[in-house]
């Protein structure tokens, strides 16, 4: 098979604000820059992001950056690498400046400053009062970020592949990643494409849940091929689920309507939160609010005929400052719900929304994995930002808004090291036939014909098991099911067929393909959620109900290859003031 290939200096897989804020550093550099992205660059999922990206700022109330830097590593339950969170709360405000110059349309103050608003677990003097760090374009930031950074793209000459999808990395004999092979969907031709360094920026996996915030195309692509080239993935049992997704549908209502003054109320109208959290109630971090309503709907206090819900209250905030500051949202009720959030409740449950996990990286976008006596090798040309990658800055529970921040932040930062490693590095180097073979079989795979079950019905089992045997709370034994469920799945895969088999924009193929990235994912969040023998942040187990920081302060790693899980320790020294030691973590 002759395979037609393109070269650039440096390869971005992803077109969400991690990929286009580094495509954008170095297309500014004039660095020779690729961008591969399975849809158009301003359809990714960056584009969803309501609510806004965290800086201290300080335009509404005091603040600095060692103040964010505490709420977020408390936020992380002390699984969060504290140099990696100074580096980004450093950087934080900066970086949102730089956005505003570059046009996004933020929401005013009367003042003429950035307009931010509180969210959840966001506080001043180190665990003191509420603080006002979010900044945002009403609830569309996502949307304001994605479509300036695009512009900005086309304005510097990036090089756009849209609509080609990224099947696996292509390496030479020494292990150094040289590029990817894609099809281009509109063609279903595959293409290689070859460059220096590759940097991997493809988002998230929400797919992975039945009912999930997340796009149809977050199937997690970029960490799966992590995972075949023989990388471990870190932290993948930390799954955030969002509290405030529409009950029964998934999509998101941010929590700028919590940030806004919206509560939650239970059957009897109670404002529940002040049981669990006394001091910030419904703007406790997301891990706190999802466990307090899944207890609430448990104890038989929910909502509706079936009891299965909670109601998100913001009838009494007046139409004012919802049209203003949540406009979209009240768009997704009426157009979802038929309600109007002005005069009538929400209905609401937690909802598959964010992987704290992913591609193991240190805090210049590189990616790393033990080998030998260190825990973090650097692997040469090959770089992770966004979503798909753990700095870890998140550690076991992302804090709303900072996701936007760790894409800008690390997008660029990882573009700045390709940028020194592209001096060092001159010429592309041949990479291994035998490794472009084994992707191009597996992509060829799909040709073949004959009678199986379909992908939509594997897809469908393997979302139900991994809600009903991976959610919000978690026991061994479910999860050993888990496992052995996920497992008989995955072993269903080989027998799917494509019922159509043309090639012109047939989608059906990349949904197969997604559909075995989200295989390896599944086992790999199964595995790693199994052995941890404490509950941290998201993950929560019935069975061992307290965090263990004698035993589990550490990083999960798990293995495709041998199935093995391997850990690695916290990195707890920050760049250059003192350590937040672990502390019981209360709101
Ligand atoms: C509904 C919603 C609201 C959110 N609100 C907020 C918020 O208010 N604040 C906040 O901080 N965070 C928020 N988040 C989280 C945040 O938006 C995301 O984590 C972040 O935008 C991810 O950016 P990214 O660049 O890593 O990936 P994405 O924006 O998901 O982009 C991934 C890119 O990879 C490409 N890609 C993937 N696989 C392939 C493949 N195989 N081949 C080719 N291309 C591929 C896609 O085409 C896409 O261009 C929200 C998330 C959701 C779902």
């Amino acid at each position: 098979m002759n395979i037609p290939v393109r070269r650039f200096d440096t390869l971005i897989l992803g077109a969400g604000g991690g990929g286009l804020r580094a495509a954008l550093q170095l297309a500014r550099a004039d660095a020779h820059v690729a961008v591969v992205s399975k849809v158009f660059p301003t359809r990714s999922h960056t584009v969803a992001a309501q609510g806004g990206v965290n800086a201290a700022l300080a335009n509404v109330t005091p603040d600095n950056w060692h103040w964010h830097m505490y709420d977020t590593v408390k936020g992380s339950d002390y699984l969060g690498d504290q140099d990696a969170i100074e580096y980004m709360c450093r950087a934080a405000a900066h970086l949102v400046y730089e956005l505003e110059h570059a046009g996004v349309p933020f929401s005013r103050l009367e003042s003429g400053r950035i307009y931010q608003r509180p969210f959840g677990g966001q506080s001043r003097e180190f665990g003191g009062a509420q603080a006002t760090r979010t900044c945002a374009a009403a609830d569309r930031t996502g949307h304001a970020i994605l479509h300036t950074l695009y512009q900005q793209n086309i304005r510097a000459r990036t090089h756009f592949f849209d609509e080609y999808f990224a099947i696996d990395l292509i390496h030479d004999d020494e292990g150094a990643v040289l590029g990817v092979l894609t099809m281009d969907i509109a063609t279903g031709e595959p293409l290689v494409i070859e460059a220096k360094t590759t940097l991997i920026a493809t988002g998230g996996c929400g797919q992975l849940y039945r009912t999930t915030t997340n796009a149809h195309i977050n199937t997690g692509d970029g960490m799966a091929m992590a995972l075949r080239a023989g990388i471990p993935l870190q932290d993948m049992e930390f799954f955030q689920f969002h509290p405030t997704g529409i009950a029964g549908k998934g999509m998101l209502i941010t929590e700028g309507a919590r940030g806004e003054g919206g509560y939650l109320v239970n059957k009897d109208g109670e404002r529940f939160m002040e049981r669990y959290a006394p001091n910030v109630k419904d703007l406790a971090s997301r891990d706190v609010v999802s466990r307090a309503i899944s207890i609430e709907v448990r104890e038989g206090r929910g909502c509706g005929p079936n009891a299965d819900h909670v109601m998100l209250k913001l009838d009494h905030l007046g139409s004012d400052i919802v049209a203003k500051r949540l406009p979209g949202i009240r768009d997704t009720c009426k157009t979802f719900m038929h309600l109007d959030p002005v005069d009538t409740p929400i209905p609401v449950f937690p909802t598959a929304h964010y992987a704290m996990g992913g591609i193991p990286t240190d805090r210049f976008g590189r990616v790393v994995m033990p080998s030998g006596d260190s825990p973090e090798e650097v692997i040469p040309g090959l770089y992770a930002a966004g979503e798909c990658a753990c700095v870890s800055v998140h550690g076991a529970n992302r804090l709303g808004g900072n996701s936007l921040l760790d894409i800008l932040v690390f997008g660029r930062a990882a573009a700045n090291d390709i940028l020194g490693f592209l001096k060092n590095n001159r010429y592309h180097r041949p990479p291994n036939q035998a490794c472009i073979d084994k992707a191009y079989e597996r992509f060829a795979r799909w040709e073949k014909r004959g009678d199986g079950e379909s992908v939509q019905a594997v897809r469908a089992d393997l979302k139900k098991a991994m809600e009903d045997h991976c959610g919000v709370f978690r026991t061994e034994k479910i999860m050993q099911e888990g496992i052995d469920v996920i497992k008989a799945i995955r072993a269903r895969i080989p027998d799917v067929r494509l019922q159509d088999q043309s090639k012109v924009f047939n989608t059906a193929r990349v949904e197969a393909l997604e559909l075995e990235n989200l295989a390896d994912i599944a086992i790999a969040t199964m595995r790693s959620a199994e052995a941890r023998q404490e509950s941290r942040g998201a993950h929560s187990r019935i069975d061992y109900p307290d965090r263990d920081d004698a035993h589990w302060m550490k990083h999960s790693l798990y293995t495709l290859q041998d199935d093995s899980l391997d850990y690695k320790p916290v990195r707890t020294k920050p760049m250059s003031v003192e350590t937040f030691p672990p502390k019981k973590r209360v709101y």
